[in-house]
């Protein structure tokens, strides 16, 4: 089976290494992984989550009687935080996850980016626009999104100016002009029917708690509040806080499902 994520962490790391803007990044701190979406379905293809977002500014939620305005209850005193992911030692900055069927899927026709294209540009160079995409969301410096950034910490589609999308564009014939190996994006040329006859399967790195990944989670914190109010607790988080190389899982990933795969023996195929 073809290692989806792995191939595209692998293109990624030669994408950075010829493409000048992007030669800060340390694809280390970097790590990319599949979440379940299904081919010509509307949704994202692929999303950059930045783990180096600050904690919030304490805060709560409050609840006001409709006719006297009067506070009834509230929350405890929360804090939004980033779960850490570590890996090998490393502390993970970024996470690029890859919606999967769908973007092998993803193709250049009836898509915003044609305009970026010449006329008879191959329809698979919608996929790599992508990959160069996500990776161009990575700051340089290290404060979170390039670009404007939702509360959640990961980007909306309305925060790139047409700016955003022209630079992407750029990069990709920048990169292809550059001459690499075509064997580290010829996975890209295939959609998803083809890979699955070419290598009896596309799988990719998950997290453990699939569907779910590490996302942004309150805290509870320790403040004063007022004693005549009724105080709700913050739930505490139900996901992990810390994640590391344990908690990841590799699943296949099927047109209208996904499951675990399991390997057999200790040592994985070349
Ligand atoms: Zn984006």
């Amino acid at each position: 089976m073809i290692n989806y994520t792995e191939r595209i962490a692998l293109l990624m790391d030669d994408v950075c290494r010829r493409t000048p803007r992007l030669s800060f990044i340390d694809l280390k701190e970097v790590l990319i992984f599949g979440r379940f979406g299904r081919s010509h379905t509307e949704g994202a293809f692929a999303t950059c989550h930045c783990l180096t977002l600050p904690e919030s500014e304490p805060g709560y939620y409050f609840w006001r009687d409709r006719a006297t305005g009067q506070l009834t209850r509230r929350s405890e005193w929360f804090i939004t935080k980033s779960p850490q992911v570590r890996v090998g030692g490393t502390k993970i900055k970024y996470l690029i996850s890859f919606v999967l069927p769908r973007f092998c899927d993803q193709s250049l026709d009836r898509s915003r980016k044609a305009d970026l294209y010449p006329a008879g540009t191959p329809s698979w160079i919608a996929k790599l626009d992508t990959v160069i995409h996500e990776l161009y969301h990575i700051d340089p410096d290290a404060a979170g999104i390039r670009k404007l950034i939702r509360a959640d910490g990961t980007d909306s589609p309305h925060t790139h100016g047409p700016e955003f999308y022209k630079e992407v564009a750029e990069m990709v014939h920048g990169y292809l002009a550059s001459n690499p190996d075509p064997e580290l994006y010829e996975f890209l040329e295939h959609d998803f029917d083809a890979l699955n006859s070419a290598f009896g399967g596309v799988v990719g790195t998950t997290f453990r708690n699939f569907p779910s990944f590490p996302q942004r989670f309150m805290q509870a914190v320790e403040m004063p509040v007022d004693p005549h109010v009724r105080v709700e607790p913050v739930k505490p988080p139900s996901q992990p806080v810390l994640y590391t190389a344990d908690d990841l899982q590799m699943r296949q990933f099927m047109e209208q499902t996904s499951r675990r795969a399991t390997r057999k023996g200790a040592h994985r195929a070349a």
